[in-house]
């Protein structure tokens, strides 16, 4: 689950990580009585106003400014609310149609007074995969596009590897802080900082954490001034605290749908789409739509159970994408059995109709796949069948030349 700004901060606020304060506002009225609280908790004009969706890059597309009086803040606030935000990250770049703006944070403004000496650097921790570890991720060049710092000068970001068993170490967190150029109470603050922020990491089952810029004040204090984050969805029963902060708003419809199907639905971009039992066999088949020269359009995996309910939302959600030109069901009848799930094929595509209007190939194996391919075949509808996935293979080949 990906969080918001809002949200993380709120989060690593829990964990005693030094956060950036700020109020959440739907409204400009709201956006208005935020801007009263911080002027007078903080004693100042200056307050930023931050739109909140989930995606970087947010200040290049003007989604994030600074009013210096109620005149700006109703001016800015009334601008980035129900704008379509474009950054580098929202669908299309750029270029594309942006994203939805339904809420902002109006926070403090972390940088006064004493704006010329702040320093911003980035900080992160994510998963590494390949290395079985969590990785901390850090440059004094934050603030900015990390990606073009990584590109154009990459021995400026900098990596500290963490065995997830061990947990980090003392010299861990005084490496990161040294090698960010600091001393004195910077340093031990810097150290405070990361040893927090990876207690949150863990503590909060996150896959990753941006803190992009941390900011390092002219009084030698971090704090995180914006905050990326992410919550693996296979611990969310262990934090039912934070289970309503899911913003179905800035997710893939079709995948929220299909969550709520509990089918497991990753939308990607190519032409095919598949429906499959297993997430082996689902990998497996994606494999084969490649090798045919096809892009699979999804991952999506129906479960042990592919009765005709379920073929049916799964066809439903599929069919959902633009681009799909055939589909691929690939089904191992080893618990269920073949002939229920072609059953469950022709009765989804019957209740369907018109609906259908691409290729569909259907690849039953395991338990009555004979009797499964009869059924297909005999069903008079446009479904082509195979027993062997290099047939289904060729047949997927042949729908898309
Ligand atoms: P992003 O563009 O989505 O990464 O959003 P950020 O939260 O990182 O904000 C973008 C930029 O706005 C930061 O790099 C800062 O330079 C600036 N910014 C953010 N918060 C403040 C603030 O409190 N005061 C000032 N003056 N600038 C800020
Ligand atoms: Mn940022």
């Amino acid at each position: 689950m990906n969080l918001h700004e809002y949200q993380g901060k709120e989060l690593l606020g829990r964990y005693g990580v030094p956060v950036q304060k700020g109020i959440l506002a739907h409204t400009l009225e709201e956006a208005e009585a935020a801007y009263r609280k911080i002027q007078d908790e903080s004693g100042s004009d200056f307050a930023v106003v931050k739109a909140q969706i989930h995606a970087g890059g947010r200040g290049k597309g003007g989604g994030v400014k600074l009013a210096k009086s109620m005149d700006d803040l109703r001016e800015h606030a009334g601008n980035i609310l129900g704008m379509m935000l474009k950054t580098p990250q929202t669908p299309g770049g750029l270029d594309g149609a942006g994203k939805l703006v339904r809420k902002v944070l109006i926070t403090e403004d972390a940088y006064k007074p004493d704006f010329d000496s702040c320093k911003e650097y980035y900080i992160s921790i994510l998963t590494d995969r390949e290395r079985k570890c969590n990785v901390i991720v850090y440059s004094t060049e934050g603030g900015m596009d990390i990606e073009k710092v990584a590109h154009d000068t990459p021995h400026l970001v900098h990596k500290e590897a963490v065995d997830p068993q061990l947990g980090l170490q003392g010299f861990q967190a005084r490496r990161v802080a040294f090698n960010l150029g600091l001393s004195g109470l910077a340093f031990k603050n810097m150290v405070k900082f990361i040893s927090k922020l990876y207690n949150a990491y863990v503590k909060a089952d996150a896959s990753l954490i941006e803190i992009n810029p941390c900011m390092h004040n002219g009084h030698d204090e971090m704090l995180a001034v914006d905050t990326k984050m992410t919550i693996d969805d296979n611990s969310m029963f262990r934090h039912k605290d934070i289970i309503d902060w899911r913003d179905k708003d800035e997710e893939d419809p079709a995948e929220v749908e299909a969550d709520e199907f509990g089918l497991n639905y990753v939308k990607l971009d190519g032409n095919v789409g598949c429906m499959v039992n297993g997430a082996g066999l689902a990998m497996a088949t994606m494999d084969v739509i490649k090798i045919s020269g096809g892009e699979p359009a999804n991952f999506l995996d129906v479960g042990g159970t592919a009765d005709a309910k379920r073929v049916e939302q799964a066809f439903k959600i599929i069919l959902k994408d633009p681009n799909v030109k055939a589909i691929l069901i690939n089904i191992f009848g080893g618990i269920v059995r073949c002939d229920r799930v072609a059953n469950g094929v022709v009765e989804a595509y019957k209740n369907m109709g018109d609906s259908i209007n691409v290729p569909i190939i259907v690849r039953l194996q395991g338990t009555n796949a004979d009797i499964a391919k009869q059924i297909i075949d005999e069903s008079g509808l446009a479904v082509r069948s195979a027993i062997l996935l290099q047939e289904a293979a060729d047949l997927v080949k042949e729908a898309l030349a």
